[in-house]
């Protein structure tokens, strides 16, 4: 993956209601520097963002995936995005983006130290070929994530529902997970519950029930999930939000972890478990998940 076009935004106030804000786009070279050394993302990792799937130009689930900004905006005391501003700046980098998969991302960061306002940007960079997690699985491992499931009500200053910038967690898991043999890694609570992954959430099949983890504050809630529930019930199928048991992974029918770009990627181990893939249900899933979405 590889970033091809980053656009500077100038943020505007969440009412204003101005109907172009394309003067509040500025396309800077991708390749050459553009923030300031005084940058709290970069600093401190304080800030939120964004990544959304985009598929021959076309951007998927962007209001799903606003909704989410907006609330880690609040759970993060920024100021609220304009979500019609970000809705043409994420349509202005995804008309930049060529043919097949690609990835734009939104980032509002609390801005420059002393400054007053934050700073935001997107860039649009191509997807990686997901082609082989798609179609031959990943084996994951279960790591603990060090909180319990009331943690989040106990301690809402973590910021555990907001996708925050802070991505140090998440990316050494992924390099735990990896020293471990495995693709990828699938969260779990203190208190034995099943969380998410660091990058995607988590499906199980269970019967004929389609089950994901309770998105009660300390995990995100995925646009993916969310447009795969509905792809599951419109073929007729039960799915359920609840609390999930870690030792029902070992159980579980079938699995999948569900992210934007990576989409629909079937878990064929769990720690030292297997699990059967569904190849015609995850072809059919992924498929749905490529075609446009709003
Ligand atoms: N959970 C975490 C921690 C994530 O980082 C992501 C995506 O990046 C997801 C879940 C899945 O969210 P989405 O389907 O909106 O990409």
């Amino acid at each position: 993956m590889a970033t091809r076009f980053a656009l500077i935004i100038e943020p505007t106030a969440s009412d204003d209601s101005r109907s172009d804000f394309s003067a509040t786009f500025k396309q800077v070279d991708a390749s050459a520097p553009a923030l300031s050394v005084g940058e709290l993302s970069t600093q401190r990792g304080d800030g939120i963002f964004e990544s959304i799937g985009v598929v021959d130009s076309h951007p998927q689930e962007v209001a799903a995936h606003l909704e989410r900004f907006v609330r880690s905006a609040e759970i993060c005391d920024l100021p609220v995005p304009n979500v019609a501003q970000w809705r043409q700046a994420i349509d202005a980098a995804a008309a930049l983006c060529g043919p097949g998969e690609w990835v734009v991302k939104t980032i509002l960061s609390r801005g420059v130290e002393h400054g007053p306002t934050p700073t935001a940007w997107v860039t649009a960079a191509d997807a990686a070929d997901f082609s082989r997690p798609r179609r031959e699985g990943i084996a994951v491992v279960t790591l603990d994530r060090g909180f319990d499931l009331n943690a989040p009500a106990r301690a809402p200053w973590l910021l555990l529902g907001a996708k925050t910038l802070s991505y140090a967690v998440n990316m050494a898991s992924l390099r735990e997970a990896h020293k471990r043999g495995a693709d990828d890694a699938i969260f779990v609570s203190s208190d034995g519950f099943v969380l998410e992954a660091p990058t995607a959430s988590v499906i199980l099949r269970i019967g004929d029930v389609f089950v994901t983890p309770e998105p009660t504050g300390g995990i995100l809630h995925g646009t993916t999930q969310l447009s795969a529930f509905a792809w599951f019930e419109g073929q007729g199928y039960t799915t359920a939000y609840r609390d999930v048991r870690v030792s029902e992974l070992a159980t579980a029918d079938a699995a999948w972890l569900v992210s934007s770009v990576r989409l629909a990627a079937p878990v064929r181990r769990i720690d030292e478990v297997e699990v059967s893939l569904d190849h015609e249900l995850t072809d059919a899933l992924n498929a749905y998940l490529l075609s446009p979405r709003d």
